[in-house]
């Protein structure tokens, strides 16, 4: 096992570190004016020091402990670790450097050790196991919230291995220690080996096809590499965009292998050996908390409770799934007269010309195409008219651009976000949004929304929340012109920025998003509805030169074309939910010992899960499979349909009073959002709903009922 990284850092800060006092800026914005790469490690190096010493003065209090003098003592702990932390986190993905990538593996295990020390001070965990035994001997009365802090409290002292014997808490330590390591190092290979797997190409010819806004992007990605041509980079998903419009079928092969090669490539960016041994440790550390393995850990601590649920609701959707991806293979295949895909046969459609025919089916069949569409989905347009319009609409807010406030890349926009005011009263400043939307070497693939600072009323804490984005940035002076996809992501993410916006708990921990992931997706799916609204698409779908409205036939078609497609994506984002349960439900002996193994580890699990369908690949292979190795989405990728269930019973919801007001949507704040993670999230779920969740909304959406 490793050992903790020897560190000379002091744990003194020099008080000109930006991080060394609460920003001055509105709502504590870090101040990106003067943060630098280097002020990051030692900020965080002394947060860890000044933390540590808070929770000694707790532990240590001579005081019997009380709700004041522990709970809330350690809810107001280490703030200075929390500013420069968050801070880090943040930057990291969305605009890395090498040095970044060094201080974050230099941290990686600091924070496991860091985070054991606290979670393992038997008298600590004695003073508030107290408090619960108070509480549960009716000595003692709490808030609703107080109490459920103290329940997730406990549970974390458990889970930490404060029960286990000492030569076992002190493996738990090394494991926790290395565990993270592998993630961040499993990341770093995965953002290289992307970079690696990005297509060049040298002939314009086998280009066609391509929008020009793409094909400049491609140009300008491979002069930013000093290359001649054209550079087709990789986005994270096995599914590359540019599928949809290559005419070159040669060319969509290599793009498609090259995707699917990513991580099993030999060198130094393959990922099997660190993805063996991060399954084996995981496996091993459920096994000592007395989980039979890594999924039934996670499981335990979310919404589903055990695999079983998890594995009964995959189960019901995948046959389903998949039968609908074969109707539409089989559709393509007549459509376009072609039959590709080597071994399979007629009717059969290769992965690699999935969304080339898929598009070509989209405008024979609803007369839509990608290109059509762009001009009419302008990315300002959209911000101002559809996503903050609707949030306006349901919740009240406004949004006003900060040009004055300064983000950690010249990229990044802010808005402040204003509450509707009371009757005679100014507007309230509510937070402030950071918007990150385009592309660039320095960020990884996907899109994800952050927090810098987190809405509590414990500490005054107004929320400071970050959307990012991939989208390909146009040519200076040119419109952002978008594809629909993009526009359910945008609407997406706000949907997390509004749960850390709307935010309205007393303790940080439980602050907006802090639910336990099989919730999380839920309220930003939620918000993806909105994008179809006739209300809201009519204000934002407009073209952008001519200021038409995009033709209503082509509006009502859009609406009929939604459940075509929903076999692929629903089979890649099963395959890829079911490949995760499938490494995860392994006994650390039963974790294949050889990198030779993986794919047909995988091969073998997509089979016996009824997912094998060489047409549609998993929406992401082992191999570059971030969310469950590189980092917090391990044995939870299933979440994403899980939450989904809620989703489409609270769409329902709206549907049955009334849809897109303010009472509605006051509603959905009141109960949903700005409860957090201060109760059971289920509970707000049934708050709302009036009863507990119910799968059928989800069947029909997606047409497998
Ligand atoms: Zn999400």
């Amino acid at each position: 096992m490793t050992s903790i990284h020897e560190t000379t850092m002091s744990t003194e800060l020099d008080p000109a570190n930006p991080f060394a006092a609460p920003s001055g800026l509105p709502y504590e914005l870090p101040d990106y004016s003067v943060i630098r790469e280097e002020h990051y490690e030692p900020a965080i190096i002394a947060g860890m020091a000044a933390h540590r010493a808070e929770v000694e003065a707790i532990a240590t209090d001579p005081e019997p402990a009380t709700v004041e003098n522990t709970l809330e003592a350690l809810e107001r702990a280490g703030q200075l670790l929390g500013r420069a932390a968050t801070a880090f986190y943040n930057q990291l993905p969305s605009d890395s450097t090498p040095g970044l990538e060094d201080i974050q593996e230099r941290l990686a295990p600091l924070f496991a050790a860091h985070q054991d020390a606290i979670l393992m001070d038997a008298r600590l965990h004695e003073r508030v196991k107290s408090l619960a035994d108070a509480a549960a001997a009716g000595a003692l009365t709490l808030e609703p919230d107080t109490a459920y802090l103290l329940e997730k409290l406990m549970t974390r002292f458990k889970r930490a291995g404060i029960a286990l014997p000492g030569a076992d808490q002190e493996k738990l330590r090394d494991l926790n220690a290395r565990i993270t390591s592998l993630q961040a190092g499993f990341g770093r290979k995965l953002l290289a080996g992307a970079n690696e797997a990005s297509v060049l190409v040298t002939d314009e010819a086998e280009l066609a096809g391509l929008s020009p806004d793409a094909k400049a992007g491609a140009k300008a990605a491979a002069a930013a590499r000093g290359q001649e041509g054209w550079l087709l980079e990789m986005q994270l998903f096995t599914h590359q965009n540019v599928l949809a419009s290559l005419q070159d079928a040669g060319l969509r092969a290599r793009v498609q292998e090259a995707s699917m090669a990513r991580g099993a490539t030999g060198g130094e960016n393959d990922t099997r050996e660190v993805l063996l041994e991060l399954a084996r440790l995981r496996a091993e550390r459920a096994q000592l908390l007395g989980y039979e393995h890594h999924a039934a850990y996670i499981a335990a601590d979310a919404t589903a409770g055990t695999t079983a649920a998890v594995s009964k609701m995959l189960a019901r959707l995948a046959p389903a799934a998949v039968a609908n991806a074969k109707r539409e293979a089989s559709e393509l295949a007549k459509v376009s007269g072609a039959s590709s895909g080597g071994e399979g046969g007629p009717g059969t459609v290769a992965a690699a010309d999935w969304s080339y025919l898929n598009e070509a089916v989209r405008k024979e069949r609803f007369n839509l195409d990608d290109a059509a569409l762009r001009p009419y989905l302008e990315l300002e347009r959209l911000v101002h008219h559809g996503v903050f319009k609707a949030a306006g609409l349901l919740f009240g807010l406004s949004f006003a651009e900060r040009t004055d406030l300064q983000g950690y890349h010249p990229d990044v926009r802010i808005f402040e976000v204003f509450d509707a005011p009371e009757p005679g009263e100014p507007n309230t400043g509510l937070g402030l949004f950071l918007a990150d939307w385009y592309t660039r070497e320095s960020k990884r693939g996907g899109a994800w929304m952050d927090s810098l600072v987190t809405q509590n009323h414990l500490l005054g804490q107004k929320p400071v929340v970050v959307n990012n984005l991939n989208i390909v940035k146009p040519p200076a002076g040119e419109p952002t012109l978008l594809v629909w996809d993009e526009v359910t992501t945008l609407f997406h993410e706000f949907g997390h920025a509004l749960h850390g916006l709307l935010s309205d708990v007393r303790y940080p921990s439980q602050s907006g998003t802090s639910v336990p992931r099989d919730f999380v997706e839920y309220p930003s799916q939620v918000n993806e509805m909105w994008s179809w609204e006739p209300e809201i698409l009519k204000s934002f779908a407009v073209h952008h030169v001519t200021g038409e409205p995009m033709p209503s036939e082509w509006v009502d078609t859009m609406l009929a074309s939604r459940i075509w497609g929903e076999g692929f994506a629903t089979t890649e984002y099963l395959a890829a939910a079911l490949l995760d349960q499938a490494w995860h439900q392994l006994a650390p002996s039963e974790v294949p010992a050889s990198v030779e193994d993986v794919l047909p580890f995988e091969a073998a699990a997509l089979a016996a899960a009824g997912v094998d369908f060489e047409s549609v690949p998993p929406r992401y292979r082992t191999t570059y499979f971030n969310h469950i190795f590189g980092g917090g989405y391990s044995a939870g990728y299933y979440s994403y349909i899980w939450s989904e269930v809620l989703d489409a019973d609270t769409v329902e919801w709206y549907a049955e009073n009334g849809g897109l007001t303010r009472e509605n949507g006051e509603a959905f704040r009141r109960k949903l959002l700005a409860r957090g993670g201060s109760q059971d999230p289920l509970a707000s779920f049934e708050d709302l709903r009036g009863r507990p969740a119910d799968i059928a909304p989800l069947l029909k959406r997606r047409g497998l009922a």
